[in-house]
């Protein structure tokens, strides 16, 4: 009998260095500053944690542990949504703050759904699909996370609505550790310019 030859490691897919990544409007300092005072006043009301100032952000598309190598592919991916979207700037407003109780999380949204960020979502989701990614197929909720660890028996209110113009939106890389993620922003892509 033919003697079985020792197991090589091939390049499967648990091969290799992989980066925690995710698709995301970051809000600049003016916007970043009205939602840290928001999460101010919710932890007032709700306790928790909240997150930090500069980690505010509203998840567009999360591809989770994405193999190093295929990061050019999200980027590309990005960049053809970007290229069809180019003109289609728009304001956000968050006008609402809502609870999940069932991951303790307090965060701020909208009570009626912005097309033009449905649209982004949808565009950034169908050429990321194209490229291979996997996706949740979840409906997207579009959320700006607060506080975590919250508990809230009465919500509390947004003292006035938060308005957002987007322009840009980015890919950005999560490290976990002990002590809660923190993001990086690798990339950016602006919704008024073609991308270079
Ligand atoms: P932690 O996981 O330590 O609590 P986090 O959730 O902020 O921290 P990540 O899990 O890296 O960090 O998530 C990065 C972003 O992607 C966050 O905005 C998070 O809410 C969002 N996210 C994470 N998992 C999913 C998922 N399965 N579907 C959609 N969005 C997700
Ligand atoms: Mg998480």
């Amino acid at each position: 009998m033919a003697e079985a030859l020792p197991v090589a490691p091939t390049a499967g897919p648990a091969a290799g260095p992989k980066q925690r990544l995710f698709f995301a409007l970051w809000p600049d300092a003016a916007v970043a500053n009205c939602l840290d005072a928001a999460a101010a006043a919710a932890h007032a009301a709700c306790g928790g944690r909240r997150m930090r100032g500069d980690s505010l952000h509203l998840t567009l598309a999360f591809l989770g542990e994405v193999p190093a190598d295929r990061a050019d592919a999200a980027e590309s991916a990005a960049a053809s949504a970007a290229a069809e979207l180019v003109g289609v700037t728009f304001q956000l407003r968050l006008n609402r703050l809502g609870y999940w109780r069932h991951n303790r999380i307090l965060w701020a949204g909208t009570d009626s759904e912005s097309a033009p960020l449905l649209a982004l979502v949808d565009k950034l989701a169908a050429h990321l699909r194209d490229a291979g990614f996997a996706l949740e197929s979840r409906r997207f909720a579009a959320h700006v996370t607060l506080l975590r660890d919250a508990q809230c028996q009465d919500l509390p209110g947004l003292n006035a609505p938060i308005e957002w113009p987007v322009s840009d939106f980015v890919l950005a890389e999560s490290q976990l550790s002990a002590r809660g993620a923190r993001y990086r922003v690798r990339h950016r892509w602006s919704l008024r310019t073609m991308p270079a």
